[in-house]
């Protein structure tokens, strides 16, 4: 019953949130919190909402907080502080661009998020460009190539069928023009993985470019744009427990170099002149500044930085292990309580982050998750994830069919039309 099923998940995922013998979490801020049950008394928080933004690391925050002091405007002082400030912040361009194996000529951009990287790539790539993008992407990475000729690819049902979907759209494209390929990593509903790899290769042998959104996948797993062989990547700091403003684009310099600058203004500008006739001659950075005009978050991009660090020095290698088991416990705990369905593309056994949707027989997303929080305590996400279309199919209904986020009750036997999602990483 009711009761009994809130109880039995509860308990796997409370169990998972707890579980400390496999390799220590990373130490995260709010761990301790306490909060309000509606039955009475309170409970500490488990957050298992990973995917939507992730705690802060504890090294994150005292980094940031030991910098704090020091902070200064770049660029442009000659003071003490905005000196140190300017060398904090390339510096921590630096290390993004190690982070993500940069290869020597790659501009390292910061942005704002995953989101913003996307939209300013989609600035700057040629207005020509034909732009391959899966229906089953976050809209992050679905909507901002509308000014191009886009080709919306259908929702393969496997790895392999995504690369053999992605090579049949390529062959058949113009040869002549330049084409970028748009792909996740790690899905932000089923937190499978994506066969980045292949479909770089795919891509570079008809002659296009590709972009990686990373926002999912950067938290759990390295991403070395060399060794995957991409063109671009993108991600946010705030799912990557750097949650101060900023995100991150890296790659290829030739169209960011070349493009009319993502936001006009100072910092982006290297000269500005009245001309004779009255108008005004700019000449842009043709560097990363180019896109940065502003005064930058340079809290944003130190913490990304710090995050960086953190992460590759606990070891992938670890955290990944780690988080493995974390996934199996959660996906046995849901196999166990009846009228469970996990959400998969690619099929059961499929490789995947800590991300994870479901949902229950005859019952309706929203409330379950707002019940898990309000009598258990734990923070889950629930609805369609910014990725209405993907959500869509995998609860077999057609991805064209609109998405509501606040879906109606549903009855046993009734397709249900919103999922529940729990999602975790290194500090679980
Ligand atoms: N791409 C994926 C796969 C995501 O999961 C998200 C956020 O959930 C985004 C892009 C957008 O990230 P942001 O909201 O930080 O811009």
């Amino acid at each position: 019953d009711v009761a009994c099923f809130f109880r039995e998940f509860a308990m796997s995922v409370l169990d998972v949130a707890v579980t400390r013998e496999a390799c220590q979490p990373l130490p995260v801020l709010g761990r301790d919190v306490r909060v309000p049950l509606v039955t009475g008394g309170e409970v500490t928080y488990a957050a298992l909402d990973y995917a939507a933004s992730a705690p802060a690391l504890q090294r994150v925050w005292d980094d940031v907080a030991g910098y704090a002091p020091y902070y200064g405007s770049v660029h442009r002082g000659a003071g003490y502080l905005s000196q140190l400030s300017t060398d904090l912040f390339e510096q921590s361009r630096r290390t993004v661009a190690e982070f993500l194996g940069c290869r020597p000529d790659d501009q390292v951009v910061f942005t704002r998020s995953t989101t913003d990287s996307l939209n300013l790539l989609a600035a700057v790539v040629p207005v020509t460009t034909q732009v391959f993008v899966f229906v089953t992407e976050h809209h992050a990475s679905l909507l901002p190539w509308r000014g191009h000729d886009v080709t919306y690819l259908a929702a393969p049902g496997s790895p392999g069928e995504a690369v053999a979907t992605l090579e049949r759209a390529l062959a058949a494209r113009d040869p002549h023009g330049d084409a970028l390929v748009c792909v996740t990593g790690a899905s932000n509903v089923t937190g499978e993985l994506w066969p980045v790899r292949q479909l770089a290769a795919a891509a570079h042998a008809h002659g296009a470019r590709i972009v990686l959104d990373a926002a999912q996948l950067a938290p759990h797993h390295p991403v070395d744009i060399t060794a995957l062989d991409v063109d671009y990547v993108a991600f946010s700091g705030h799912k990557l427990y750097a949650p101060f403003g900023s995100g991150v684009l890296a790659g290829r310099p030739d169209w960011l170099s070349a493009a009319e600058p993502y936001l006009a203004g100072g910092g982006a500008s290297r000269t500005v002149a009245r001309r004779a006739d009255g108008g005004i001659d700019v000449e842009w950075h043709t560097d990363a500044a180019r896109h940065e005009a502003g005064s930058p978050n340079v809290i944003g991009a130190y913490a990304i930085a710090s995050a960086c660090r953190a992460l590759t020095e606990a070891g992938f290698d670890a955290l990944v292990a780690r988080e493995q088991q974390l996934v199996d416990r959660v996906l046995t705990g849901l196999a166990a309580v009846e009228g469970v369905t996990v959400l998969s593309l690619f099929g059961p056994g499929s490789a995947r982050v800590g991300v994870i949707s479901f949902v229950v027989e005859g019952w309706n997303s929203s409330h379950l998750a707002a019940a898990l929080s309000a009598e258990y305590g734990i923070g889950v996400r629930d609805g369609l994830f910014c990725a209405h279309p993907l959500v869509r199919t995998l609860l077999g209904g057609a991805p064209d069919e609109p998405a509501e986020c606040g879906a109606p009750d549903t009855v046993p036997g009734e397709r249900p039309l919103n999922a529940v999602r729990v999602s975790f990483g290194a500090g679980t």
